[in-house]
Order: C-alpha cells, then structure tokens, then sequence
C-alpha cells in the first residue's frame, strides 16, 4: 500500500497542504490524480508516495480515520521536474500563496492540475519497416527501399499509390503506425539579419558576461545599440559550451521581434512561449523542452518556468517592462524567479534595457550587478530631435484641438513628403465617457466605480474592468435628462479630427478595439510597413519594438497620462514611454522628429524622457525615491483586503492596521486607504502598504495574516503585493 500526498485547489479556499490518499500502485512525484475530496471529484498534483505495509483497515486504526483511495492516474509521466517542484515551493512562501497556485502558474494551461484533460495529442499515419525480406513486385520493391531512408515517413507523403503499401503490410515487412506530430508555430519574419561581426564594445561586452559565472550583469544600451546582437552571440556561446539559454521578452502585444530574430538564427532549435499561441502549439512547445529537443526558449513572462534543463543563462530583454511583474497569483516578479533558477543552475543573467528600472540602475552602480554602457546607436545615428509643446500655452492662444499648431504642422509637412508618423495617445486616453450636462452625472458601471466607455462602432457603452455592456443610453439614469455629453479624448474621436484635417490621409488605428482577434495586430501593423498608410494612431502599445523604416514623424497627444497614476513609478513609466518612443522615429535613412504634448512642459520626466537622458532623470528620480522612501530605499508590500460587503472591508482594514502597528516595528505604514476603483466586479477594495527594510518580521506577520483572513475566516480576502505597479 502506497500512502500519496497531494495538492488541491479547492474553490477560493487556497489549501496549502497537501492531503493523503491511498494506491495500490507507486504514484510518481509530479502527476495529476483524480482525488474524492468533499464528495467532489476534484483534480489534484501528487507530490510523491510512501509505502506502508499496513492495510487501508490498519491505518484507519492507527490514525482514527479513513483514508480515500485516489480514483485515477491522469498522467504517466510527470509534469515538473524536481527542480520546479521544489521552485513552486520556494515560491509559495515567498509569495504567501499556496504551492498549487504557483504549480498553476508554471505549467501551459492544458497541463495545469485543474484541468482533468489530457490534450489529444496530434498524430499521423506513418509506415516504418519491421522486419527484413523480399518484396514481391516491382513498386513494393521501389516503396521497400524508399522506406528504407531515414526520417519520418508519413502515409499521405508517400510517393507511391496505397496498395503497394498494403502488400508490404500484408507480407509483414512493413508496419503502419501512429506517429506523434507536434504543432512548431510558424514565425514570418519581416526583417533579413546577415551574419554579422559584433563591434570591439559589443565584443568586450560578451567577453565580459562569458569570464564570470553566476553573476547578473546589466546592459545599459539606447534602442539601436546592438544589444540583440549581444544576447544572439551569447546564446552561440552557450550552445558550444552545452548549456541552455532562456531569452525573455515582455509580453507585448505583437509577436515579438526578437522571436522572429531567434527563430531565424537558431532554427527549430528554439522554443517558444507566448500568449499569442494556441493552446495546442503551447502545450506541443512545453513538450518539446521536456524532452530536451530545443536548447533555447524565447517568451515572456511565464517563459522563466519552461522546464529547460542544465541552463547556463538567462536574458531578460526591456528588463524595466511591468509585464515581467504577473499582477493575478502569485504575483512574482520574474526576476526573482530568474535568480532562484540561476543559482540551481549555477547560472548568468543578463539584463538588457535603454531605460533600466531604478531599482536596478542602483544596483548596478553598488557593483552589485555588473554594469555595461552602450550609449550610441550603431549606425552613430543621433536620437530624433524632440519637442516639448506646453498645452497651457496652446490654449492661451485660442487654440484649443487635440492636437497642437506644431503636431498639425509636422504632420502635413511629413504627409507631404510621402512619409509616415506614428501618433501616440496614452494608456487611458481612450476612454471617452458620458455625462449628463444637467445633473452632472457620468454614467457609471453598476458593478464598478469606474466610468462606462462609449463605443462609437456599436454604439454601446461599456465597462473596460468587468465587460457589463449596454446600449448607448438616451435619457440621464440620475434625472432623466436628455441632456448627454461625451466627453474625453478617445483613439476614434481623434481619428475623427484626423480625418477631417487631413482627409487624404489613410489612418489605421490600432487599439484594444481594433487589435481584438488573434491576428489582427501582426494584420494591421504589417499594413502600416507595406506603407499602406500614412498615419498609425495608437495607445502605447506601439510604443515598443516597431521598427519602421518610413517613419519619420512620432506625436505623443498627452504625455502626462501615466504621470497621473498614483504609483511610485509614474514617473519613471513617462519617462520609459517618452524616451522609448522617440526611438521609433528616424529608424531608417531619414531623420526623424518628435513632438509631446503636455501640460507638465517642466516635469523632469517629461524635459529627460524627451532628451532620453537616463542619467538625468536616474538621479532625480533617486531623490525623490529617497526623500519619499520608496524602492530601492525600501521595499513594498501592498495589502488588499476585499469583500462584497463595505462594513466588512472597512472593520477588517481597521482590525489589520491597528494588528500591524502593534506587530511591527522600523516599517512605515500607509493607509487604508479605498482604491482608486474602491468597487470592482460587485467587490470593495482597500489597501494597506508597508514599507519595511528587514523581511523577517514582516514575512512572519502577513503570514498570521493571511492564514487568518484566507483560511479561518471567509468574510473577507487578503492579498499581498509585493512592490506593486498600480493601474
Ligand atoms: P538593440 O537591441 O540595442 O535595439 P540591435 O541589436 O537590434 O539593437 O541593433 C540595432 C541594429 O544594428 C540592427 O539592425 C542590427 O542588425 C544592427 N547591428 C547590431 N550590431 C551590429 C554590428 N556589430 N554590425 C553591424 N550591424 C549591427
Ligand atoms: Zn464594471
Ligand atoms: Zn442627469
């Protein structure tokens, strides 16, 4: 009798340990079982068993119950390693969630132990040769020594009709058998890259990463600068050294450039990982790593689990990028993954970004990282010249557009020449909103505080947070008015004016309502390359990566969108987007301008980001980093207490603030405080920080915390955030 423990996920109730089954057979470490928990047949992951020779009687005796039998083995092979078995432990405590979550967050989706589903794998008839001998006519003799070739040989590929096939069958020579496909995605990539001889810099550069071993170092290098072409040579000497490479990427909402880049030095070589495949290509991705037929994986975030063996390095591209920060359970940072897998491999990790984070950018100074500048482009080509145009002062010469007399300006003169610009709106730009002139309400979504987004297309108002949608109301729902406004600076309004202005001009717009189908985003930007348009209006989603060669012209509508998030990088997200985004233009032969339209024309974020000056705005940002005591001076943790019921949030923050003064000492903490969206999807939200020095203490603490309010009671949901971004 084999006694196996098992992991769970029950509902809301985050169960971290794992409960006891009995088998008759060995259960292996890391398969998924089928487990009556409750009276419900339930999907748990088995950490493993242990023999007993007591009967099921014997140990009921013993431990003063019965013990259930687990009904099914769903895999024969485990899904995880030892290695990230034991990460997904490690994880579930830094992280204060349970091992199952983190175990869900690893695996692709098809293979997560929730899922009771073995994905069908893809196959196809193929004839292989079992037994030697003579073929009796002359086409089963050509056939016999056609099959006779190495490789796989599929049934619908043979060039031969199917009865010489069925003789060679029917003698017994040949079998027909059932060959395993797996679905390699297909990556088209636009740009050629010819091998290339690395500059003297970049060269030192690899030099310098490949002589020390288990270090971090950062690459400090403006867009251009060769970087790719660093981490192409590094993967090289990985390879001939027989280790693997694992190159992130953020997840962006193209098919990622750097994809395309490896795929085509390094062939099938390469796995990769992204949210734009299909479940089946992952899970055939996932497979194919498993069993070690690719040394490289390229992805984003969820990448760093790919269950690669013998890893020599780690690349993080744009390391400063919020995707690598997972914002659902367990909300990890990826590089604190990538260290605790560089140090069971005894591996490297290369940072790489033209505006590292701050936190970062300091550590390299401390030495603590090793730090590399490449402070040209290769081509020497200077950064596009930026202009700075204050709004304020747009409408104190009655000029009151979208766009400014300078914005208006450029755009015909590079309309004119044949060229093409690219026009920037902020993140939350594009919400234009309802709102009632005789009352002054604006129409609001019933489940959350947030106001509902007017779409012109369907005519429809809708709910960005939860989807709650509604036909475009007539009358106020407060007064009854007919008195609706709209109101805000939506991607279509401005595509409006675009219009109107310039009527010639063709225009994609390319935004979360236009970009909603698989291939839509790869469909519209590939217009804009093949020149197809002349103006790309967009949020900051095409802000990174693109690469166009015509573009000589980038407006940024209203750069102080992300300035007005109450985050603590709020302006380090300007500046990313500022400095970042005046890359884009004057890529190609022609020089490029920019042009940012703000109403903070003196911000330190906005003057460097236009000159992206990192330094510059490094060393401000640090004083205000120090000054308002925040990372890299300390570290964060955000604690969000939610219920359905108001009084319930509100007791329960008071309760844990007053536990946390109490419990804590040399930690500053902040709040309650409601969130900015105090109600989500029917939900009341608020949220605690703590800004603390030393982990020990506070780890213990929100430990007590969270098995009190996430396991023994069940009125309201604790969640902790560790150095949060915040929308
Ligand atoms: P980054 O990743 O820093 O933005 P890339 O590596 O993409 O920079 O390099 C920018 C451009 O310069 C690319 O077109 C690349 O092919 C080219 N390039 C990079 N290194 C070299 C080199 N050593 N010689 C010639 N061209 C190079
Ligand atoms: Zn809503
Ligand atoms: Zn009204």
């Amino acid at each position: 009798m084999y006694i196996v423990s098992v992991l769970i996920e029950h509902g809301t109730n985050r169960l971290s340990q794992p409960f006891s089954y009995l088998s008759n057979n060995e259960v292996m470490e890391g398969v998924r079982v089928r487990v009556m928990f409750n009276h419900q047949k339930l999907i748990g992951y088995s950490l493993g068993c242990q023999y007993t020779n007591l009967s099921s009687k014997e140990l009921a005796m013993r431990d003063g119950f019965r013990y259930n039998y687990i009904l099914e083995v769903i895999d024969d092979k485990p899904l995880l390693n030892k290695e990230l078995v034991a990460l997904s432990e490690q994880m579930s405590k830094l992280y204060i969630t349970s091992q199952i979550v983190c175990l869900q967050a690893m695996l692709p989706k098809a293979l997560k132990p929730k899922s009771g589903k073995s994905v069908a794998i893809k196959s196809q008839k193929a004839a292989r040769i079992i037994q030697k001998g003579e073929a009796t006519t002359k086409t089963q003799k050509a056939l016999y020594q056609y099959l006779l070739t190495p490789g796989i040989h599929f049934v619908k590929d043979l060039p031969y009709s199917s009865s010489p096939l069925k003789g060679l069958v029917e003698q017994g020579l040949v079998e027909i058998y059932d060959q395993e496909i797996k679905r390699i995605p297909q990556i088209s990539s636009t740009q050629e890259h010819h091998a290339i001889t690395l500059t003297k810099q970049q060269q030192d550069i690899v030099d310098g990463i490949m002589a020390r071993s288990e270090r971090i170092s950062l690459i400090h290098g403006v867009t251009g600068s060769g970087k790719t072409e660093i981490y192409l040579a590094l993967t090289k000497r990985m390879l001939s050294e027989n280790k693997n490479v694992i190159m992130l990427v953020p997840e962006i909402a193209l098919t990622p450039m750097m994809v395309a880049i490896f795929k085509e030095r390094f062939g099938d070589d390469v796995a990769i990982f992204h949210s734009r495949l299909s479940e089946g290509e992952r899970y055939d991705e996932y497979r194919r790593i498993a069993a070690r037929e690719v040394h490289i994986v390229v992805g984003a975030r969820s990448a760093i689990f790919a269950p690669l063996m013998n890893i020599g390095l780690i690349i993080m591209d744009e390391e400063h990028d919020a995707s690598y920060k997972q914002e659902s359970a367990p909300r990890y940072a990826t590089l604190t993954i990538a260290k605790m897998r560089a140090k069971y491999h005894h591996a490297n990790i290369v940072l790489g970004s033209a505006t590292p984070s701050v936190e970062s950018y300091a550590r390299a100074l401390k030495g603590v990282y090793d730090l590399y500048e490449l402070p040209e482009r290769i081509n020497k080509k200077p950064l596009p010249a930026c202009t700075i145009v204050d709004m304020a002062q747009e409408a104190k010469a009655n000029h009151y557009g979208l766009l400014s007399r300078l914005m208006e300006e450029r755009l015909e003169q590079t309309l004119e020449k044949g060229e093409q610009a690219i026009l920037l709106l902020n993140k939350r730009g594009y919400a234009s909103f309802v709102k009632c002139e005789d009352c002054g309400e604006v129409v609001k979504c019933p489940h959350c505080d947030v106001t509902l987004t007017y779409h012109k297309s369907e005519n429809s108002l809708k709910c960005h947070y939860c989807g709650y949608t509604v036909p475009m109301i007539s009358h106020c729902p407060h007064c009854h008015s007919s008195a609706l406004k709209r109101i805000g600076i939506g991607t279509q309004r401005i595509e409006e004016e675009l219009h109107q202005r310039f009527y010639n001009a063709k225009i994609i717009r390319y935004d979360y309502d236009t970009t909603r189908n698989k291939n839509d985003h790869v469909r519209l930007l590939e217009a804009f390359e093949k020149q197809e348009a002349n103006i790309l209006l967009g949020t900051q989603m095409i802000a990174k990566g693109l690469d166009f060669e015509n573009v000589t012209f980038v407006g940024v509508l209203n750069a102080d969108l992300t300035l007005a998030i109450p985050d603590y990088r709020s302006s380090e997200r300007t500046f990313d987007l500022l400095a970042q985004v005046g890359g884009r233009s004057g890529r190609g032969k022609k020089t490029g301008t920019v042009v940012i339209q703000t109403y903070n024309p003196d911000h330190y974020a906005i003057v460097d980001g236009a000159k992206a000056d990192y330094r510059s705005f490094y060393n401000e940002e640090m004083k205000f980093r120090k000054l308002a005591y925040y990372p890299p001076y300390c570290h964060l943790v955000a604690l969000t207490i939610q219920s359905a019921r108001e009084e319930d949030v509100e007791k329960a923050a008071s309760d844990i603030k007053d536990y946390l003064v109490r419990q804590l000492h040399q930690v500053r903490i902040l709040g309650p405080a409601k969130l900015t969206i105090y109600k989500l999807q029917d939900i009341y939200r608020m949220r605690i920080m703590i800004k603390y020095k030393q982990a020990d203490e506070v780890f213990k603490v929100l430990n007590q915390l969270d098995d009190f309010y996430n396991h023994k009671t069940r009125k309201v949901a604790l969640v902790c955030d560790f150095n949060p971004y915040t929308a």
